[in-house]
C-alpha cells in the first residue's frame, strides 16, 4: 500500500544509519520527533462533497484525501500535521478516451474545475485543489496504462498516459526495448504527469529527457481533440507538442502518448571517480560532454553531498578502505573531494572506447578512477533513497530539494549564491541548514544543479511552513538572478509561481494564458497553477 502521507510503499524503510545521524546532529543540532496525525482524524474532518453522482467518479472521503496533496515539502508539512483545508470533492477514474470525454462533459454541466492525476508525486503543489467557490474533481490516470502499439520499424511505442515507470519497461522490455526515462520518482510517476511536467531522468544524457522521447500522441481538451501524429520531422509551424511538454493540466489531459523507444542496451556500467575539488570535476564534465562522448549519465557531486552520502552507506569499514585508497592515488587528506558517477549505456565494444576516453579526460582533471562498485551500489538504491525522507522526518528533520539549469559561465556562482541562501538562510531565528548540491544532467552549454537541503522541523506548524518560505523564496531569488531556470525538471506548479514572470515576460505569460483560453475557454482545467488566474496560494 502506497504512504499517505510520505514517500512510497508502506513496506519499505529505509533508516538513517547511526553514522548518518551522529553527522546531522552535529550539523543541525538535536532534533524533536516529527509530528504524524492518523489518517483517520482527518478523513472524520472532510467536508462533504459538492458533486452530484457520475458512475465514473468516485466520492469516498479517504480517496478524496489521497489525492488532495503531493509531495512538496508544503504538502508533507499538511499531511504530517494534519492541517488540511482543501480536498477534492471526487475523484474520477477513466478507463478510455471516451470515459474522459464524458468526465469533460460532466464538469462541463457542473461548473466543476479539473485536476489531471498521473502518480501524485509532483513536489511543486501541481495537484492540490484551489479554494475554490466550484466543486474540484481529480481526474486520476491510473487505469490508463496499456501500450496500445509498438512498432518496431520505428521504434514507436504508444502508450496511455496514465502508464507509471515499472509498468512501462516491464511492457516494453518483455519485447527488448527500453524507454531509459528513470526520474528518481520511476517507480510511481506516469507517463502523462512526466510530458505534463517536462521531466528529467537520470540517464537523460543518452536516451534524451521527455520532450526528446515524446513523438505525438493525443490530448483531450474541453474544446475537442488534438492529435499529435509521430513524424519524424517536420517543418509545418511550430510544434504543437511544445505547446502539450509542460502543460501540467491547464490545456487539457494527455490521454495516449507515442514515445521514442531503443533496443535495451548490451551493457550499462556506472563508474566511480572522485576528483579533488569540484572545479576539477566541473571541468572535466563539460570537458566529456562537449567532446561528444556518449555517456548516458554524469552526476557530480560536491564535496559536501560527498561527505553525506558516504555517510549514509552507514558502512565505515568501506569509507576507511576508500579513503586509504584515494591517498594512494594521490588525493590530499585535505582535498574537498567531490564524487563523479559516471553512467556508460551501449554495444559492448563502444562502452570499451568512451570509457577509455572519459577515463583519459577525468585523469587530466585530476579524476581517480575507483572502480563498479560505488556505481554498482548507486544503481541498486537509485529508486530508495526517496524513502530516507520518511525517516527524517519521523527524527525531526524536514528535507527539500530544488533544481535549476544555467550556462557553464553562470554555474559556478549561481550554485555558491543559492547554497548561501539557503546555509544562512534561517540564522535569524538561530537554526542552521545543511545544504549540498550536485551536477545533475549536463549539456554542452550547461548543466542543471541539484541542491538538497535540511534544517529542523518546528513543533508549531506555522514555524515550520515560515521556515520552508523563507529558505525557498531566498534560493529562488538566488538562483534567477544569477541566471538559472526556476525549474529544469520539476515544473512550475504553485510553488515556482512567483518566478514565472521573470523567466517568460508579461507578453509571454499573456501568450500562454491566450492558448490556455483556446483549449480551455471555461477555464476549468487545473486553474491557478503554471500561470496566475483567478486564485494563487
Ligand atoms: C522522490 C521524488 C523524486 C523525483 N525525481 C524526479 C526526477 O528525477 N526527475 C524529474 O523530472 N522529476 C522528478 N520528480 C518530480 C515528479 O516525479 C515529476 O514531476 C513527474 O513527472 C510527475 O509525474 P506524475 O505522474 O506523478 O504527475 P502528477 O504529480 O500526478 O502531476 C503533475 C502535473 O502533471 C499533470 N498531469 C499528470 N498527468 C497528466 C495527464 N495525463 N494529462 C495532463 N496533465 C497531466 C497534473 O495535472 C500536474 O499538473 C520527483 C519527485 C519525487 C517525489
Amino acid at each position: 500500500m502506497k504512504r499517505w502521507n510520505g514517500w512510497g510503499s508502506a513496506e519499505i524503510d529505509y533508516p538513517v544509519p547511526p553514522s548518518a545521524l551522529t553527522y546531522l546532529n552535529d550539523a543541525l543540532g538535536p532534533p524533536e520527533p516529527g509530528p504524524s496525525v492518523p489518517l483517520e482524524s482527518i478523513v472524520r474532518r472532510l467536508p462533504p462533497s459538492r458533486l452530484p453522482d457520475h458512475p465514473l467518479v468516485s466520492l469516498d472521503p479517504e480517496l478524496r484525501l489521497r489525492h488532495a496533496r503531493g509531495q512538496s515539502l508544503p504538502d508533507w508539512i499538511a499531511l504530517r500535521f494534519g492541517r488540511l483545508d482543501r480536498f477534492p470533492d471526487g475523484v474520477a477514474r477513466p478507463g478510455s478516451d471516451q470515459d474522459v470525454e464524458k468526465i469533460l462533459a460532466f464538469a462541463k454541466e457542473t461548473g466543476t474545475w479539473l485536476i489531471p492525476y498521473g502518480g501524485g508525486t509532483s513536489v511543486v503543489g501541481h495537484i492540490n485543489p484551489p479554494p475554490a467557490d466550484h466543486p474540484v474533481l481529480t481526474v486520476s490516470m491510473e487505469r490508463m496504462r496499456r501500450m496500445s502499439d509498438l512498432d518496431e520499424a520505428s521504434r514507436i511505442a504508444t502508450f496511455e498516459a496514465g502508464v507509471t515507470g515499472p509498468h512501462l519497461e516491464a511492457q516494453l522490455r518483455a519485447r527488448g526495448y527500453t524507454l531509459g526515462h528513470f526520474p528518481q520518482s520511476f517507480e510511481y510517476s506516469t507517463l502523462g504527469g512526466w510530458i505534463a511536467t517536462r521531466s528529467s531522468g537520470q540517464q537523460s544524457l543518452y536516451y534524451g529527457r521527455i520532450e526528446d522521447l515524446f513523438a505525438g500522441g493525443r490530448m483531450i481538451t474541453p474544446a475537442g481533440r488534438i492529435e499529435m501524429p509521430p513524424f519524424p520531422a517536420s517543418a509545418a509551424g511550430p510544434d504543437l507538442r511544445q505547446a502539450v511538454l509542460g502543460s501540467e493540466g491547464r490545456l487539457g489531459i494527455i490521454t495516449r502518448a507515442c514515445v521514442r523507444v531503443s533496443l535495451v542496451p548490451q551493457l550499462e556500467r556506472f563508474h566511480g571517480i572522485f576528483f579533488p575539488g569540484l572545479e576539477q570535476g566541473a571541468a572535466a564534465v563539460r570537458e566529456m560532454v562537449q567532446s561528444r562522448l556518449q555517456l548516458s549519465m554524469l552526476r557530480l557531486s560536491d564535496s559536501l553531498e560527498t561527505d553525506v552520502s558516504l555517510a549514509l552507506t552507514g558502512n565505515e569499514r568501506m569509507v576507511r578502505l576508500l579513503n586509504g585508497l584515494l591517498r594512494v592515488r594521490g588525493l590530499k587528506d585535505r582535498d574537498e573531494k567531490c564524487m563523479l558517477f559516471m553512467g556508460i549505456t551501449r554495444a559492448r565494444g563502444l562502452a570499451r572506447k568512451t570509457r577509455r576516453m572519459a577515463l583519459e579526460i577525468a585523469r587530466e582533471h585530476g579524476g581517480v578512477h575507483v572502480g563498479r562498485k560505488m556505481g554498482n551500489e548507486w544503481r541498486k538504491g537509485r529508486f530508495k533513497t526517496p524513502y530516507l525522507r520518511n525517516a527524517l522526518w519521523d527524527l525531526g528533520y524536514a528535507v527539500d530539494t530544488l533544481e535549476t539549469a544555467m550556462t557553464w559561465s553562470d554555474l559556478p556562482t549561481a550554485t555558491e549564491a543559492v547554497l548561501k541562501a539557503l546555509r544562512q538562510g534561517l540564522e535569524d531565528r538561530g537554526e542552521r541548514v545543511l545544504a549540498f548540491s550536485h551536477i545533475s544532467h549536463v549539456y554542452a552549454t550547461g548543466a542543471s544543479i541539484y541542491v538538497t537541503y535540511l534544517f529542523r522541523l518546528a513543533a508549531d506548524v506555522e514555524e515550520t511552513l515560515a521556515r520552508w518560505k523563507k529558505l525557498k523564496a531566498s534560493a529562488s531569488e538566488a538562483l534567477v538572478a544569477r541566471g538559472g531556470t526556476i525549474s529544469h525538471q520539476h515544473g512550475v506548479g504553485l510553488d515556482h509561481l512567483p518566478w514565472m514572470e521573470s523567466e517568460k515576460g508579461k507578453l509571454g505569460l499573456q501568450g500562454l494564458g491566450a492558448l490556455a483560453k483556446v483549449f480551455d475557454p471555461g477555464g476549468i482545467m487545473n486553474p491557478g497553477k503554471l500561470f496566475r488566474s483567478e486564485w494563487t496560494r
